[in-house]
């Protein structure tokens, strides 16, 4: 069975974050995504796709209700709905690929599957499906958790993430 020093679930801007910085630090790293395309929430579904529309209503708005006042004629300037959402895609898939090669560089192994952390927190982690153990798990923790009996009890923290031993 592969064994990890460190091991991630989820490939959201949490977990991918987390996954370059434990590769920079040269741990043996794995990043499970239940999910075909990394990123998240924010890359597949939420921050970017939105952005990508919310820039493409944007230039629809400036052409219909600006441009004149610039002295620039569009005339009949109406949204193409599927070209909005094919652009959308492939901003989306520019992030996805990207992520994919940060993995790749900081030597990150990406595993798809479902994740899932087995008898408590004490013993070696296993992801029946993918057949892999871990020796370490990072877990997002939330903001209010950063103090420092925390960080004592927990191990070292960043930016929301713990890394600890177990
Ligand atoms: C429409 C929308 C717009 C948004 N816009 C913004 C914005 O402009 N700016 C901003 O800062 N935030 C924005 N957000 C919020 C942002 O998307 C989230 O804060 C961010 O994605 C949280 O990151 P995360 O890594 O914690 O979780 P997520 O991005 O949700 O990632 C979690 C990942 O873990 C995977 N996963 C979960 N459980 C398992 C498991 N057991 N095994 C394997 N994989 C698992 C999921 O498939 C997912 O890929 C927006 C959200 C939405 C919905």
């Amino acid at each position: 069975m592969e064994k990890f020093d460190v091991v991630i679930i989820g490939s959201g801007p949490g977990g991918y974050v987390a996954a370059i910085r434990s590769g920079q630090l040269g741990l043996k790293t794995a990043l499970v995504e239940k999910c075909k395309e990394l990123g998240g929430t924010c890359l597949n579904v939420g921050c970017i796709p939105s952005k990508a529309l919310l820039t493409s209503s944007d230039h629809l708005m400036f052409a219909k209700k600006e441009a004149a006042k610039h002295g620039i004629v569009i005339d009949g300037a109406r949204a193409d709905l599927t070209k909005m959402q094919e652009r959308k895609n492939k901003v989306v898939k520019t992030f996805n690929s990207g992520v994919r090669s940060l993995m790749k560089t900081n030597k990150v192994t990406v595993i798809e599957g479902l994740g899932t952390i087995s008898d408590g927190f004490r013993r070696p982690r296993h992801n029946q499906r993918a057949g892999k153990s871990f020796d370490q798990i990072v877990q997002r923790r939330d903001t209010r958790d950063r103090d420092e009996k925390h960080r004592h009890s927990h191990g070292e923290c960043a930016g929301g993430i713990a890394v600890r031993e177990i």
